[in-house]
């Protein structure tokens, strides 16, 4: 049984996660989103809630299951018993980092492989930073994120519903 790990802050998810979720699930028997805690970002989401909103966009995507973490990386994978890691790649500013990221991870346990996935077109220029940014000046961000994300956005920044 081959079991992948997606791990990230998902603050919040965004229709590029979603499409990086769609696809892996068509490779592996199962998919683990794996929630960090305690990211070195500030987060506008608490854990609960940003895996909550997973939850919620892949409800109905079987072989999903999501799941919130604390600890290192590869001690959350080592108890799920999953040995791949599937990261995003958008653009070549992303390279530096995950490869840092997959070889300072393939140091620590080297039978766990990563492997990237680059983004759809369309999303290649999406994250959840420009979101959060768009939606903070009442921009619209439909296209962007799944809607009970965008609801969310707006009754955490404007404090108003859709
Ligand atoms: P992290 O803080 O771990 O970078 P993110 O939630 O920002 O967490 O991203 C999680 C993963 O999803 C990363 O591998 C990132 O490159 C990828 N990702 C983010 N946005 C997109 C997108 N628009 N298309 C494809 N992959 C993406």
């Amino acid at each position: 049984m081959k079991i992948a790990v997606y791990p990230g802050s998902f603050d919040p998810i965004t229709n590029g996660h979603l499409n990086i979720i769609e696809r892996a699930i068509n490779i592996f028997d199962e998919l683990i989103v794996a929630v960090a805690i305690d990211t070195n970002k500030s987060t506008l989401f608490s854990a609960q809630e940003r895996t909550d909103m997973i939850k919620e966009v892949t409800k109905n995507i079987e072989k999903v299951r999501v799941q919130s973490f604390s600890d290192l990386l590869i001690d959350f994978m080592k108890r799920n018993n999953a040995n791949i890691i599937i990261r995003g790649m958008r653009a070549i500013s992303d390279f530096e980092h995950e490869s840092q990221l997959a070889l300072m991870n393939k140091k620590l346990a080297p039978e766990i492989e990563t492997i990237f996935m680059v983004t759809c077109s369309k999303y290649s220029y999406l994250n959840s930073s420009i979101v959060k940014e768009i939606a903070g000046l009442d921009g619209c961000v439909s296209q962007l994120v799944p809607e009970i994300v965008e609801e969310n956005l707006r009754k955490k920044l404007l404090n108003k519903s859709i």
